[in-house]
C-alpha cells in the first residue's frame, strides 16, 4: 500500500547524497556542494547509499558513483525505483563513461541525469537546478493529490491514508482508542443558492478553521500521545479532512473513549453555531455529527468512514444541528459518561462534593477509635452519589487530584477540631484514601506536608490509605514516597488488603502501619472456609509484623465475634455505623461519655440493625 501522506518529505532542506568510493572525489563535491548552500550526506559504497536513500529523513537529490564495489550507482538506481512507495528521488549518475550505449543503460535503469567526472562545478549546479524544479514539481503534484485546493485540508484519499493506519494499528493494540467524526453542514446549500458560490467558499473556508479549532490539543479534550498512541508514528491528536462540498471528517487519535468523541462533536457544534461574516453579511449554520469509535472493532478504513456517516445521515433525520453515535446503544452509555464528566468537572466549581466519616471501633471495648473519610457527590438531579458512581471518571479526566486535596484538607480540618472538642486518649485518628492518580503526583509529599501545617493536625492522627495497585507500580518510587511520608509523621495504611497480588516482602520494605482486610473476606469468612483462613493470615500477618489490622464491611454479629475471637482489634462496618454526616458524628460523640466515645449500641438488637 502507498501512503504518499505519511512519507511525502519534501526537499527543501535541500538535503543531497553523495555516493562514490573514491574519498578524494567524495571530498570534493561535498566541498563543492556545501558552498553552493547543500546540506550534504556522504556514502563510500552502494549500500550505504541506499540506506540514507530509504531513511524517512533522507535526501531527495542524489549524485551516485556509477562504479563503486559492491551495489553500484546502477543497481542503486534500480532498486530505488523499484519501490514505488517512495517519494520521487532525482538520481544523477557520475560516470567516466561517456559512450552512448553506456549513458543509455544508466538512464534506463532510472537515473535522471548523468555527469561525465571530473565534473565542472557549474555545470553540476546547473544540472541539480533542473532536479530541484522537478522534485518541486513533484512535491505539489504529491500535496495536490492529498489536499483539497480551497481551504488546504487533507481531502479523502489522505484521510482513509491516516485512517486506514489507525485501525491496523487498532487490530494489533486493542486498548488504543480512535473516533471517526462525520460532520456535515446542516442547510448549506441554501447559502449556496441565495448568496452564491463564491459566498459559499469563502464560508467553508471559516468553517475549516472553526473545525481546526475545535480539535486542537488541550487537555480537557483528548489525552497526547504520551499514553501510547501509534508508538511516534503519529504525533498529531486529531485530522480534519475535507472529503467533499460542505462535508468534513474529523480523525480522533489516541483518545480515552468514545465520550471525547462526544466532547468534541459538542465543541465543534457550539463553534459552528456563531455567526460566520461572509462579504459583509452575517451568515448562520450549524452541523449534524456522526461519530464511529474504534471499540466496534473495524478492520477497514472505508467501513468505519461509512458508519459515521451512517450516524451523521441519522443526525440529520432526527433534526439535525446534533451528533449520533454510530451505535445507538453505545449512544447512551457515551452520552451518559460525557454528561457525567462535565458535570464532574462543574461540580469541582460549584464545591459539590462532601465527606462522610465512617468510625472505626477497637473491638476491645468498642470505642471509637477514629474515622474514615468517604467522598459523596451531591450531583443536582441525581441525589447523594456514592464513589463507585464517580471515582473513575475523576481518575480518568484527572479531577481526582482536585477532589482529593480537598477531601484531604476537609477531613484533617475535622479530625482537629474534633480532637480538641471531645478530647480523648489515644485521640481520633482519620484515614483518608489516596488514588492512584494522586500517589502518582510529583507533589503528594509537599501536599500532605502543607495540609498538616495549615491545619496544625498532630501527623500521627492521619492515616493515608493506599491499595496495593498503587504501591506495587513503580517500587523504587514508592518506596521513596512512603518514606517521605513517614518522615513527615502521617500513618500509612494498605486498602483492601488481599485482593491484589501482593508479595507479602513489600509490607516489610515499605513500612507500613496498618492493614485494612478487605470487606469480600469478612464477608464471606463464616461460610467460606478459605476466606476464614485467610483473615486468620492477614491477622497474624500484622501481628508478626506489629502492624494493626482493621476489618473492613462488619456487618453482623457473627463476624465480630470471630473477628474478636481471632485477635482482631479494630473493625468498621454497618454493624457499628454507617458513614455519617459530621452532625451525626458530633451528635453521637456529645451523647456518649466524655473521654469513652462509644456508638449507641448498647444492645444486641441496636447492634445487628445497621444505624441510619
Ligand atoms: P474503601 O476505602 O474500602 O471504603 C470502604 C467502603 O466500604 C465505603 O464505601 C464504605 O461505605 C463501605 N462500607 C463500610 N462498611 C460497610 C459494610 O458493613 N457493608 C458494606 N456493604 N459496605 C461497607 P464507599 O463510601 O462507597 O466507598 C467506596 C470506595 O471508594 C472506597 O473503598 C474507596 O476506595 C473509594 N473512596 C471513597 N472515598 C474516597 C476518597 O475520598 N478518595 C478516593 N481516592 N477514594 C475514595
Ligand atoms: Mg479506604
Ligand atoms: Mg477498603
Amino acid at each position: 500500500m502507498q501512503l504518499r501522506s505519511r512519507l511525502a518529505r519534501k526537499h527543501e532542506e535541500r538535503k543531497i547524497l553523495v555516493a562514490d568510493d573514491d574519498a578524494l572525489t567524495r571530498r570534493l563535491l561535498e566541498k563543492t556542494l556545501q558552498q553552493a548552500g547543500y546540506e550534504v550526506v556522504v556514502a563510500e559504497n552502494g549500500r550505504k547509499a541506499l540506506e540514507f536513500l530509504s531513511s524517512a529523513e533522507g535526501p531527495r537529490l542524489a549524485l551516485l558513483d556509477w562504479l563503486m564495489p559492491g551495489l553500484n550507482g546502477v543497481e542503486v538506481c534500480r532498486e530505488i525505483r523499484r519501490r514505488t512507495e517512495f517519494p520521487y528521488i532525482y538520481i544523477i549518475l557520475l560516470t567516466s563513461k561517456t559512450s552512448k550505449v553506456d549513458v543509455v543503460h544508466g538512464l534506463e535503469a532510472g537515473a535522471d541525469d548523468y555527469i561525465t567526472k571530473p565534473c565542472d562545478a557549474e555545470e553540476l549546479k546547473a544540472r541539480l537546478r533542473s532536479g530541484e524544479r522537478i522534485l518541486k514539481l513533484e512535491d505539489k503534484l504529491t500535496y495536490d493529490a492529498l489536499h483539497d485546493p480551497l481551504t488546504q485540508l487533507p481531502n479523502r484519499s489522505f484521510f482513509l491514508e491516516r485512517l486506514m493506519l489507525c485501525v491496523s494499528w487498532g487490530m494489533l493494540h486493542p486498548d488504543y482508542k480512535f473516533a471517526v467524526l462525520s460532520v456535515d453542514m446542516d442547510r448549506f446549500k441554501v447559502v449556496n443558492d441565495s448568496l452564491g458560490i463564491t459566498a459559499g467558499d469563502w464560508l467553508l473556508v471559516q468553517i475549516a478553521e472553526r473545525l481546526l479549532g475545535s480539535i486542537r490539543r488541550d487537555d480537557a479534550i483528548l489525552r497526547t500521545a504520551e499514553v501510547g498512541g501509534m508508538a511516534g508514528g503519529l504525533a498529531e491528536v486529531g485530522l480534519v479532512a475535507r472529503v467533499g462540498g460542505d462535508k468534513f471528517t474529523i480523525l480522533l487519535d489516541n483518545i480515552r473513549n468514545a465520550s471525547e468523541g462526544i466532547r468534541v462533536a459538542e465543541r465543534i457544534q457550539k463553534s459552528i453555531q456563531a455567526p460566520f461574516d461572509v462579504d459583509g453579511q452575517t451568515v448562520f449554520t450549524t452541523a449534524s455529527v456522526g461519530i464511529a469509535f474504534s471499540g466496534t472493532g473495524y478492520s477497514a478504513a472505508e467501513d468505519m468512514l461509512g458508519d459515521a456517516n451512517t450516524a451523521m445521515a441519522r443526525a440529520k433525520t432526527l433534526g439535525k444541528a446534533r451528533y449520533e453515535m454510530c451505535d445507538p446503544s453505545m449512544h447512551a452509555t457515551a452520552a451518559g459518561r460525557f454528561r457525567l464528566e462535565t458535570d464532574l468537572r462543574l461540580a469541582t466549581e460549584k464545591r459539590e462534593f462532601l465527606v462522610h466519616y465512617q468510625p472505626i471501633v477497637s473491638l476491645i471495648d468498642f470505642r471509637i477509635t477514629g474515622f474514615e473519610a468517604l467522598v459523596r457527590w451531591q450531583r443536582p438531579g441525581f441525589g447523594l452519589v456514592m464513589p463507585g458512581g464517580f471515582i473513575s471518571a475523576a481518575e480518568d479526566t484527572g479531577l481526582i487530584l482536585w477532589i482529593g486535596e480537598w477531601i484531604l484538607q476537609e477531613a484533617c480540618r475535622q479530625i482537629r477540631a474534633w480532637n480538641e472538642q471531645f478530647p480523648c486518649s489515644p485521640r481520633f485518628t482519620m484515614a483518608v484514601n489516596i488514588s492512584a492518580k494522586q500517589f502518582a503526583q510529583a507533589n503528594l509529599v509537599s501536599q500532605v506536608a502543607r495540609v498538616l501545617s495549615e491545619t496544625g493536625l498532630a501527623p500521627e492522627t492521619l492515616r493515608l490509605e493506599l491499595t496495593e495497585s498503587v504501591t506495587m507500580r513503580d517500587e523504587e518510587r514508592t518506596t521513596r514516597i512512603l518514606s517521605e511520608l513517614r518522615d513527615l509523621g502521617v500513618r500509612l495504611c494498605i486498602d483492601d488488603f488481599g485482593t491484589g497480588y501482593s508479595s507479602l516482602s513489600y509490607l516489610r520494605r515499605f513500612a507500613l502501619d496498618i492493614l485494612k482486610i478487605d470487606r469480600s473476606f469478612v464477608t464471606d469468612m463464616l461460610n467460606n472456609s478459605e476466606s476464614h483462613e485467610i483473615v486468620k493470615t492477614i491477622l497474624s500477618l500484622g501481628k508478626n509484623l506489629r502492624m494493626k489490622v482493621v476489618a473492613e464491611g462488619v456487618e453482623t454479629l457473627e463476624q465480630m465475634t470471630l473477628l474478636k475471637s481471632l485477635g482482631c482489634e479494630f473493625a468498621q462496618g454497618y454493624l457499628f455505623s454507617r458513614p455519617l454526616d459530621s452532625a451525626a458524628v458530633e451528635r453521637t460523640l456529645a451523647e456518649s461519655q466524655a473521654n469513652s466515645y462509644t456508638l449507641p449500641q448498647e444492645s444486641a438488637v441496636n447492634l445487628v440493625a445497621p444505624l441510619k
